[in-house]
């Protein structure tokens, strides 16, 4: 292969994407097992896990499953020991897992703002140390953060969503600060509007996706598949001088007004 091609391959790296078992996480799964990377995928249904994990090997992956909810700091710690003892280190880790909930911030109900802080800012904490400490130990890593348009741009209706993801830009750059040295990478990938089912109320809405399309310079909404390449650089060693960097993956929407 190619030098600057071996760059970006992941072959003999591991990979865990959490909330892997559809949208976003899946389609990050598929791409970084594309690299050669092999997978651990996570979900909080043991089933579905499993069932996601035997479609990547049929399709010729090497790719296994871990059973958590980002939440729950017992669960994930457990989880995360069990892959490094049983499968192996991981290499790689994408905090994919998020949720979103909307509603005028006048009425937002308290339980579903707590709820958004435990998932997209809580759960990424919980992951990301657990898997850490043993990535500083040995001394590399590649963290990557799922962050949104909304780390830097504000919407009516999801102003919680978008605190959650505003703190994960600053939290990956206080990743670089504290363990860039111990040669670890953290990065985020900022996602435009992409059709998942997180997003199913804005899809089924024609006034939104034609406002979206006008407001977006690519004209259109963005394809799951389109956010790998990004992924595969950020979690590959084409980025090892890159660090503490938010990537916008948007079509281009947040360069223009
Ligand atoms: P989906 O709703 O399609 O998928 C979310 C995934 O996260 C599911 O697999 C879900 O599992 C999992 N998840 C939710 N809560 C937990 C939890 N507590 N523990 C473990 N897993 C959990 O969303 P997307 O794929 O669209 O979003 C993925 C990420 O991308 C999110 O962080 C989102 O904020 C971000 N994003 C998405 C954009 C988009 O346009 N779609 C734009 C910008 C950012 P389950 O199936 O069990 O619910």
């Amino acid at each position: 292969m190619d030098q600057t091609l071996k760059l970006f391959s992941l072959r003999g790296r591991r990979a865990l994407i959490t909330g892997s078992g559809r949208g976003i996480g899946l389609a990050l799964a598929r791409g970084l097992a594309g690299a050669g990377a092999s997978i651990v995928i996570n979900d909080r249904n043991e089933q579905k896990a499993a069932d996601v994990a035997a479609r990547l090997c049929e399709e010729g992956h090497d790719a296994g499953f871990a059973v958590f909810d980002v939440t729950d700091r017992e669960q994930v710690v457990s989880a995360i020991e069990r892959v490094e003892r049983d499968a192996g280190a991981i290499d790689i880790l994408i905090n994919n897992a998020g949720i979103q909930r909307r509603a005028p911030l006048e009425s937002f109900d308290e339980g579903d703002w707590s709820e958004l802080l435990r998932v997209n800012l809580d759960g990424v904490f919980q992951v990301s140390q657990a898997v850490a400490r043993h990535m500083l130990a040995r001394g590399r890593g590649k963290i990557i953060n799922i962050g949104s348009v909304q780390s830097e741009l504000a919407r009516p209706g999801i102003a919680p969503y978008a605190a959650t993801k505003g703190a994960i830009r600053m939290l990956t750059k206080g990743m670089c600060a504290e363990w860039a040295r111990h040669g670890i990478q953290a990065n985020a990938i900022a996602p435009g509007y992409f059709e998942t089912d997180l997003n199913r109320a804005l899809v089924d809405d024609p006034a939104f996706s034609e406002w979206l399309c006008k407001r977006t310079p690519a004209g259109r909404w963005g394809r799951v598949e389109e956010l790998c390449g990004a992924a595969v650089f950020l979690a590959s060693a084409a980025s090892d001088f890159v660090n503490g960097q938010t990537l916008f993956v948007d079509g281009g929407l947040t360069s223009v007004v």
